[in-house]
């Protein structure tokens, strides 16, 4: 099974995610992490990544393309993935479109995580407070001022997909404002349903 989680910075795609990858044995492919490891390493994509996210900006989608279209040639990948975080516009969901054809596979859903603009900011400075309370780093984009343009980046250039996955029947909404193990649920609801179709 092949899914994408679609929803702003504090939706809880991550969290998900996860709990998919562990219950279903995909792989969770996270663009965000990926690059936090490449600017932890100091690598090349790294280094032309780092200032960008660090204000809460879009990395450019050549470099993004490029890390997922290396990442699901992988032989791990071949059991299905999540994406997290991956497409972010609409020029990513089009390479996509094109690399997951050239491969001969598909989405089987595309899962937007639904919620309450105002509950994200709360949610994602409750994360860094107990990020630091557990003695961990707070992400660099975990700041008022980086949050602010992580939401205007998501609703002007991410939030378009919800459209385009709708026009293409892809698109399926739970309710992230529900418990996470309720969120989970309907995720699972829908997936059930995606396989019997
Ligand atoms: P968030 O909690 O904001 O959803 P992520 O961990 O998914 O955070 O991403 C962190 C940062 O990494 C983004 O703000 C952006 O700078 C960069 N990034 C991650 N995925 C992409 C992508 N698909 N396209 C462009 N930039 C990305």
């Amino acid at each position: 099974m092949n899914l994408i989680l679609l929803g702003p910075p504090g939706a809880g795609k991550g969290t998900q995610a996860q709990v998919l990858a562990d219950k279903h044995g995909l792989v969770q492919l996270s663009t965000g992490e990926m690059l936090r490891a490449a600017v932890k390493a100091g690598s090349e994509i790294g280094k032309k990544a780092e200032a960008v996210m660090k204000s809460g900006g879009l990395v450019s989608d050549e470099i993004v393309i490029g890390i997922i279209a290396d990442r699901i040639e992988q032989p791990d990948c071949a059991k299905g993935f999540i994406l997290d975080g991956f497409p972010r516009t609409l020029k990513q969901a089009d390479a996509l479109g094109a690399l997951l054809d050239s491969k001969g596979k598909s989405l089987d859903a595309v899962i937007e995580i639904k919620v309450d603009d105002t509950i994200l900011v709360s949610r994602i400075e409750t994360r860094a407070r107990e990020t630091l309370a557990a003695g961990g780093t707070v992400r660099a984009d975990d700041n008022a001022e980086a949050l602010k343009t992580r939401l205007m980046a998501y609703y002007r250039e991410t939030a378009p997909l919800i459209g385009y996955y709708y026009a293409n029947r892809t698109l399926q909404s739970v309710d992230g404002l529900a418990p996470i193990n309720e969120v989970s649920a309907q995720i699972e609801s829908v997936l059930q349903g995606v396989a019997k179709a």
